[in-house]
């Protein structure tokens, strides 16, 4: 599922990360980490397991020790493949034996631990069984910034899954879209994805006409028509890093309204872009992509956050939405989205994902943001 994001990053970055997460779980008060299979397993150890089951394999990070991976025995030799295994002490369990008290023996049982989002019920039921006295919270609330802020490998990923969504968009405003259903242009964009190298496709939004209005509409049924405004909304994972940009086309001649609506949102997402800098904080630019929409008369049409951060998934930390004060650090990477929905019309949303630099914001999507007229 992760491709080939293993062969980016050395035992040394892994061990890095691991470091690190285990020294700000701390500083949070937390007496470790507990990291189930998914995005921060991966992240933390370029390990993915072969299939998540109700076997219980978890990363065991802890200030001052070494990080442990409880793992399944049969799954060992796979663990051992893992690019950040060299910084890893595994302890096997076979089958018959109870791997939560294995689990319990390297922590303080009563301590409050930071557990993955993802991981199983079964799995948390049971080392609190394990652990009477223990607590838990959940990591990416105790840490939201843990995987935030990308190093320079993980920003060429990062920019290698932009240019691919982009060389995506190129091909896709080429085709036929009259007379096509919404799910057959869908899956053009899915194959393109791949070709360009996706391992991964999260969601190919299609959403033409009235369909527009809603920001998740899934592609369906509805044969798009000549005046149409198109939602296309793309994104995955290559090489273990996202892609997500949207542009909004259309098919033939567009109103002066539509125009209208176009503009407005381009610059409102222009504003967003613009308010990118280190040190600002990531309401400035909900805020500043906000009020670009208000000050038009559509305020009330704009009914999400401007942007969600992004990495090795597709949403993510930090979120660009008012109250969010965190402030924006070189290296990070999260969309700049604004969109306005008109219920029963049509629907606009331009999306970049932009990283912070030293002196303001760089895109990783540059595909043009002017409207489109598609066939
Ligand atoms: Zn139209
Ligand atoms: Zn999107
Ligand atoms: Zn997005």
């Amino acid at each position: 599922m992760t491709g080939s994001t293993a062969a980016s990053f050395t035992a040394d970055d892994y061990r890095a990360r691991m470091e690190r997460a285990a020294r700000e779980a701390a500083e949070a008060g937390l007496a470790g980490l507990l990291v189930a299979p998914g995005p921060d397993l991966v992240w933390l150890t370029g390990y993915t397991p072969p299939a998540v089951t109700e076997r219980l394999t978890l990363l065991v990070l802890t200030a001052g020790h070494d990080p442990v991976l409880v793992v399944p025995a049969l799954e060992a030799p796979d663990a051992r493949r893992a690019a950040g295994a060299p910084a890893l002490t595994l302890c096997d369990w076979a089958d018959g034996k109870d791997p939560y008290t294995a689990a319990a023996t390297l922590l303080d049982a009563s301590g409050r631990f930071g557990i993955s989002d993802n991981a199983w019920a079964l799995h948390l039921l049971a080392l609190g069984k394990a652990m009477p006295g223990s607590s838990y919270t959940s990591l990416t609330e105790a840490l939201p910034m843990l995987r935030a802020v990308k190093d320079a490998a993980e920003l060429d990923l990062m920019t290698a899954a932009g240019a691919a969504a982009d060389a995506t968009f190129e091909e896709i405003r080429k085709v036929r879209f009259a007379g096509r259903r919404e799910a057959e242009v869908a899956a053009d964009l899915d194959r393109r994805l791949r070709s360009h190298g996706h391992q991964t496709v999260d969601f190919t939004i299609v959403a033409s006409g009235p369909n527009g209005a809603d920001p998740h509409h899934e592609a369906g049924d509805r044969v798009i028509e000549r005046g149409d405004m198109v939602v296309l909304d793309f994104g995955g994972l290559k090489d273990g890093y996202g892609s997500d940009t949207s542009r909004t086309v259309h098919v033939g001649e567009p109103t002066e309204e539509e125009r209208r609506v176009h503009d407005v949102v381009r610059a409102a997402q222009e504003a967003g872009f613009s308010a990118v800098r280190p040190g600002a904080a990531c309401q400035d630019v909900d805020r500043a992509a906000r009020a670009v929409i208000a000050d038009a008369g559509y305020g009330e049409y704009f009914i999400h956050r401007t942007g969600h951060g992004i990495g090795v998934t597709t949403h993510e930390p930090p979120y660009m939405i008012e109250g969010e004060e965190q402030s924006l650090v070189p290296g990070m990477c999260f969309s700049v989205e604004p969109g306005i929905y008109l219920p029963g019309r049509f629907g606009v949303r331009i999306e970049d994902i932009v990283t912070v630099t030293e002196d303001g914001g760089r895109r990783l999507n540059t595909t043009s943001r002017e409207l489109v007229i598609v066939e």
